[in-house]
């Protein structure tokens, strides 16, 4: 299947839910969540009950779509989680919020993820001091990301900083703002991972 390049907030309405992709508009009173605009299509209002399969599949939609990524991605992604050690929805979960375009948007160096990947493959990026351009790198803790030390690069993430910063950042990495820095603290936790879906739905999808 296709990248999909159709209204990032069509997506929300479809899942009911803010995915979050469209950086600061997500936070304002007219996100179409917030208005309470319908799922789209004709009978986007009078939705029927889902069947077991039903809900499986719109939650793994949901955490897929929440992350930007293809379902072949998703599924190689699922794939690891199950082969690690742990949780499969802990781990699927992980290794989801480990990807460096992720952990760039938690720290507020760009205002989505889409945006946050563009700024890795751009080249705006080093991980523990080398050049790092690609989005799924999964990190681990003690790595260190950084906003290359060049004055457009900086000034791209500069942006964004103060607006994430006010929301607060994610309690398992450490920012320093001064230096566009930010470190791995630890590996986050399920409680510590904000997203709202119910990842058993997912295991349960994929182990048919
Ligand atoms: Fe659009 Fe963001 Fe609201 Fe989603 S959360 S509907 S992307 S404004």
């Amino acid at each position: 299947m296709g990248r999909y390049t159709g209204p990032a907030c069509k997506m929300c309405r479809r899942e009911g839910m803010k995915l979050f992709l469209k950086g600061e508009r997500c936070f304002m009173a007219k996100c179409p969540i917030e208005t309470g605009r319908p799922a789209p299509g004709s009978h986007g209002q009078r939705r029927g009950k889902l069947s077991d399969y039903g809900m499986q599949l719109r939650e793994k939609q949901r955490l897929r779509r929440m992350y930007g990524l293809q379902e072949g991605q998703f599924r190689l992604i699922f794939r690891r989680a199950m082969k690690a050690k742990g949780v499969t929805g802990e781990n699927l979960l992980q290794l989801l919020e480990l990807r460096l375009d992720n952990v760039i948007y938690r720290l507020g160096f760009a205002p989505s993820r889409r945006a946050a990947r563009q700024f890795v493959r751009h080249g705006h990026v080093l991980l523990n001091g080398h050049k790092a351009n690609i989005p799924s790198i999964v990190l681990k803790a003690g790595d260190v990301v950084e906003v290359k030390k060049d004055e457009k690069s900086r000034r791209l993430a500069a942006q964004f900083i103060e607006a994430a910063e006010s929301r607060g950042i994610v309690p398992w990495i450490t920012l320093d703002k001064q230096a566009y820095r930010g470190e791995i603290h630890h590996v986050p936790k399920r409680d510590e991972i904000g997203a709202p879906v119910n990842e058993q739905l997912i295991v349960e999808l994929y182990s048919k």
